[in-house]
């Protein structure tokens, strides 16, 4: 490890301000890492969009208008940018200050981070956090994979094979939780979980059915990304044993996660990672997942969780009911360990110190 400390400047979704969870799990992602670099005496800047917070990180505030998700829209979809796009704004302020920094870190999954990258004196290191989505931004990444190798980080081997370009992707790994910031709960009550933004391609939908076979509660917590969504689960499963608890803060989230039985991860899409995966698992709450995309990296079968057959409502129940065999201390175990925010970070770091050589 070199001797010499980076200057890093990250540049945050453009999706959605950090704190509101229209950015998903890489709102965890930034605040994780950049925790963890700071602590290992890097200089960390970050640039978001307007009412951006994370604790005591500061941030750049940039005003506009925010970009379109990627996941609501179809392969073939055109590049939108609206009259005074966010993403713009924050690519134009990076440039202007690129040269007090060493490296630049883009978490936004859209074209023009990627479009601009040979407009720049200083690497980026590109986060991809999701699989392949829209085939103009799959080009586009593609072609900064090809004229800067290494430079194109995504969190799971399974995400890399959605594109076409898989074997030009490093795999970096998707997020570390801080173990400090999730209590371990041993004895768990009869309950279920879900967490994550409720939009379509999270199949929501499935967890409550199996919920409602089984009879246990389960608990909900997530930003409701799709109102309209939301209400036809409602409206389809009166009946079921669910509870909504809204969006809640890590400290909260992990109060209410840590004395379920078990958390369910339903995943219509091929998931990039599942920052929810590593979070339970630090709460010592075993994850049962499709064996489908990231949670299918993170859960190993039979120890932490179980895999089950994907869409399958009938799979999902007959692992709730073999819950008991997990010994949530691996589950633990696992998030102290493999998917620590320290490994990661060194993960992170590695990749960082290649590239700004
Ligand atoms: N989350 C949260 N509060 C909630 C529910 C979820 O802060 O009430 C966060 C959770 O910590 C995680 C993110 O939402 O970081 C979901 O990320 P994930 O990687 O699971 O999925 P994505 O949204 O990126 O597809």
């Amino acid at each position: 490890m070199p001797d010499s400390k980076l200057r890093i400047l990250i540049l945050s979704t453009p999706v959605g301000a950090l704190g509101s969870g229209l950015g998903g799990g890489v709102e965890l992602t930034i605040a994780n890492l950049a925790r963890e670099l700071r602590s290992r005496g890097q200089t960390i800047e970050i640039i978001a969009p307007t009412g951006s917070q994370l604790g005591d990180l500061s941030i750049i505030q940039i005003p506009g208008e925010l970009q379109l998700t990627a996941q609501t829209q179809a392969q073939a979809a055109a590049i939108i940018m609206p009259g005074d796009p966010v993403l713009a704004n924050m690519w134009a302020k990076a440039r202007a200050i690129q040269h007090d920094y060493d490296l630049i870190f883009n978490t936004a999954f859209d074209w023009l981070p990627f479009y601009l990258t040979p407009f720049f004196d200083i690497p980026i290191a590109h986060f991809v956090s999701m699989g392949s989505q829209i085939a103009a931004i799959d080009t586009a990444i593609e072609r900064v994979a090809i004229d800067y190798p290494g430079t194109i980080g995504v969190c799971t081997r399974t995400q890399a094979e959605t594109f076409s370009f898989a074997e030009r992707c490093c795999v970096v790994g998707g997020s570390g939780v801080d173990p400090a910031v999730y209590e371990y709960c041993d004895r768990p009550d009869n309950t279920l979980a879900w967490l994550g933004r409720i939009s379509p391609e999270k199949a929501l939908e499935d967890a409550v059915a199996a919920a409602e076979r089984t009879g246990m509660k389960l608990k909900i917590m997530g930003k409701i990304q799709d109102p309209d969504y939301w209400a036809k689960i409602q409206h389809d499963y009166p009946h079921a044993p669910i509870e909504y608890l809204g969006f809640l803060p890590t400290h909260e989230l992990q109060q209410a996660l840590r004395t379920c039985k078990g958390m369910l991860m339903t995943p219509r899409w091929i998931e990039a990672f599942g920052n929810v995966a590593i979070e339970a698992l630090a709460c010592g709450v075993p994850v049962i997942a499709y064996r489908r995309g990231g949670p299918a990296e993170i859960i190993t079968d039979g120890k932490t969780g179980f895999l089950v057959e994907p869409d399958s409502i009938a799979g999902l129940v007959t692992a709730i009911d073999r819950l008991d065999e997990i010994d949530r201390s691996d589950c633990r175990h696992a998030a102290e360990t493999v998917f620590s925010q320290a490994a990661w970070g060194s993960a992170i770091e590695n990749w960082f110190y290649r590239l700004a050589k």
